[in-house]
């Protein structure tokens, strides 16, 4: 779903379900901790800080802070984010003594018998595989290639997994308009990279994944050798949509994704999919569309006509399963859970019921969610101290971008004009969106999903032909977590994300730069990144730099790649240094605008900053970016990550950037020869 987004890029972390709760941060009090905002305690004072300052930042954290059996990743991120979700359940508890809604309360309302509906086990067990019924009668009524093509439209609509996909973004060329995106199609496995690996890691767990479709298709009871033969059917269709997909790291380039054409066009590379006619089914009015891999598009013209028509009914049959199972009965989520989050993830049980409910209602209802959550919990003085905070980060910026030295001037004006037209919205959207038209029933907890998926295609799509809306979010309020847009040149910050330890109203000031500073650094930051960087202040793909100029960027830049790449979080696994390129500017970008904003804040305020608990302010800079990737996580969680995931494990994030900060050795007395003093060819500064 997250699709409708064409090119929101540099998510600060993961996307987490949903999260997080806490004590109320509203309140100043008196504080006498010796280092407000951060617990001394967290430290592992045996650790050397120039050695490893992320075992130093975070070793007393992690005993502190034994994982839960339900994660295979734990930190302040997924703390918080529990939190916010336990605040939630709260909320939504009190809604269900609520008997009548107002017609301004519709938002409210449907939460409320959503989360009740996904609550009654009871009812979901005795129905079992029967809310699939209706989808499955469509799919048998497919009896030759033209009803396929001729049922793809209502695929398409249902929102399920497709061997393409069709959803509006803002047209990376043109930000006042939208575009219809067509993009490659859904696969089982995380990536495509998880078909084509050859090695014996990579081939048992495709076997265990076609062993998990089999278990799945057993429970619709589907007989065993039909079920495996149908897992390997699907198994060896998905392998041959991957081995036609980009990589992640080709994808990131949005030169290589952006092909605008004529719908003619689009549909003479692909004729026996019959394009246009799919297009006027769906009464998509347009004259031009993005094939976002046209290779991609032009081998599925000819791979799914040769493709079984059982094969094809089965993967979209599959793909339903897939996304639905927590819909279901226990079986088929206890299956799903098996895979998913135990063999690919590490996670050994179950979050509660109610947590895996909300995290569902992030499918479809996350605005209304994120709603409640930021009426009840946010605090508008957390939306002023960011502001300013914003706003000290850009003048450093500024100042950065003036004196780098290997930025010619007309480049800088150029940059600079960027940096002066960044928007930034904080908390939670001025405009909420419009949920009258939906109806959700009691007690119809998948039906209810269908709804919701169906209903979040079409709002999409209806975007066509509408101008931009400015007010939009990409991200619910309640989320911990933040997000650049190259297209709408602007940084955001749910409500989620602006409570301790991130921000703390009570905390000593550095630390708070150095937490939330950062993160507001890092957003800054893509939008000068490898890819962000390609973008305008209009939010336009456009080339606003010197030849030469773009030449050094990318030797810097290469110089990053490399660093990043002998980085080996796991024997013989190494980070890729072009696919996290971004992240990894990103980081240390915005760890630099920390340091200087806070600098600008001193001389804003005229305060001069005493020791504090034996740490300079400079030191206590990096303590609150270290805070920030307090983390634990498991081996599976870290092979999956590596291989999907555009950031950095956390430990990078932390003795990455700051092995290549001048300002670190210093603020730690660090010396020629220890671990995070680069003093050899690697050491890099971009911004
Ligand atoms: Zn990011």
């Amino acid at each position: 779903m997250d699709q409708s987004i064409k090119r929101v890029i540099g998510l600060l972390s993961v996307a987490l379900a949903l999260g997080a709760c806490s004590s109320n941060t509203t309140t100043k009090v008196e504080n006498t901790d010796p280092l407000p905002g951060f617990a001394l305690s967290n430290l592992d004072t045996t650790a050397a800080p120039c050695t490893d300052f992320f075992q130093y930042v975070s070793g007393g954290w992690a005993e502190n802070n034994p994982m839960p059996e339900t994660e295979s990743r734990w930190g302040n991120f997924g703390i918080l984010q529990e939190q916010n979700q336990k605040r939630m359940r709260g909320l939504l508890d009190s809604l269900a003594q609520v008997d009548n809604f107002s017609q301004d309360a519709h938002y409210a309302q449907l939460l409320s018998v959503q989360y009740q509906a996904g609550l009654d086990t009871v009812a979901l067990d005795q129905a079992g595989a029967e809310p699939l019924s209706p989808l499955r009668s469509q799919l048998q009524a497919i009896q030759s290639w033209e009803d396929y093509l001729n049922w793809l439209p209502q695929a398409l609509k249902q929102g399920f997994g497709s061997p393409f996909g069709l959803s509006v973004g803002v047209d990376d060329k043109n930000s006042e308009a939208y575009l219809l995106n067509l993009s490659s199609g859904s696969l089982g496995l995380p990536d495509r990279d998880y078909y084509l690996k050859e090695d014996s890691a990579s081939k048992k767990l495709q076997s265990q994944y076609r062993q998990h479709m089999a278990a799945m298709f057993r429970l619709l009871e589907i007989q065993e050798a039909q079920a495996q033969k149908a897992a390997e059917a699907i198994y060896a269709f998905e392998k041959q949509l991957a081995q036609h997909k980009m990589s992640r790291t080709e994808r990131r380039k949005p030169e290589n994704t952006y092909h605008k054409m004529s719908v003619a066009e689009a549909s003479q590379l692909a004729e026996p999919l019959q394009l246009d006619q799919t297009l006027s089914a769906l009464s998509l009015k347009i004259d031009s569309l993005n094939v976002s891999n046209p290779a991609y598009w032009q081998q599925l013209a000819t791979l799914l006509p040769q493709t079984d028509l059982v094969t094809l009914k089965q993967y979209h049959l599959w793909h339903v399963l897939r996304a639905t199972a927590g819909y279901l009965s226990a079986d088929f989520e206890q299956e799903s859970f098996h895979f998913y989050q135990t063999t690919l993830r590490g996670v050994n049980e179950m979050k509660p019921r109610w947590r895996r409910v909300l995290s569902s209602m992030g499918n479809g209802l996350s605005e209304p969610l994120g709603r409640v959550f930021a009426e009840r919990y946010f605090p508008e003085e957390a939306k002023q101290a960011v502001e300013q905070m914003v706003e000290d980060l850009r003048t450093a910026y500024g100042q950065r971008i003036k004196q780098l030295t290997w930025m010619g001037d007309s480049t800088k004006e150029r940059a600079l004009e960027k940096l002066a037209a960044f928007n930034y919205k904080i908390g939670y959207p001025d405009v909420w969106k419009d949920f009258s038209r939906l109806q959700l029933e009691e007690g119809a907890y998948f039906t209810n999903h269908l709804k919701l998926r169906a209903y979040g295609v079409q709002e999409n799509w209806d975007k066509l032909g509408q101008p931009v809306d400015k007010d939009e979010w990409f991200m619910p309020a309640y989320l911990v977590n933040a997000y650049y847009s190259s297209s709408y040149n602007e940084i955001v910050f749910p409500a989620g994300i602006l409570q301790a330890p991130f921000y703390d109203v009570n905390a000593d000031a550095a630390i708070n730069y150095g937490g939330i500073g950062g993160v507001i650094g890092h957003e800054f930051s893509h939008g000068f990144d490898d890819q962000g960087s390609k973008y305008d202040g209009y939010g336009n793909l456009n080339q606003w730099w010197t030849d030469n100029d773009r030449s050094n960027f990318e030797d810097r830049t290469q110089v990053m790649v490399e660093q990043y790449n002998q980085y080996e979080p796991l024997p013989h696994l190494h980070v890729n240094g072009e696919m996290t390129l971004g992240e990894n500017i990103a980081d240390l970008g915005g760890l630099t605008m920390a340091y200087y904003g806070y600098q600008e804040r001193l001389q804003r305020t005229g305060e001069s900053p005493e020791t504090k608990a034996g740490f300079s302010w400079q030191q206590r800079i990096f303590l609150g970016w270290g805070q920030v990737w307090q983390t634990v996580q498991k081996d599976e969680y870290t092979k999956n990550q590596v291989m999907t995931d555009y950031h950095s494990p956390a430990q990078y994030r932390v003795n990455g950037p700051v092995s290549n900060m001048p300002e670190f050795w210093e603020a730690w007395s660090c010396e020629k020869g220890d671990a995070l003093v680069r003093t050899d060819s690697l050491q890099v500064e971009i911004w």
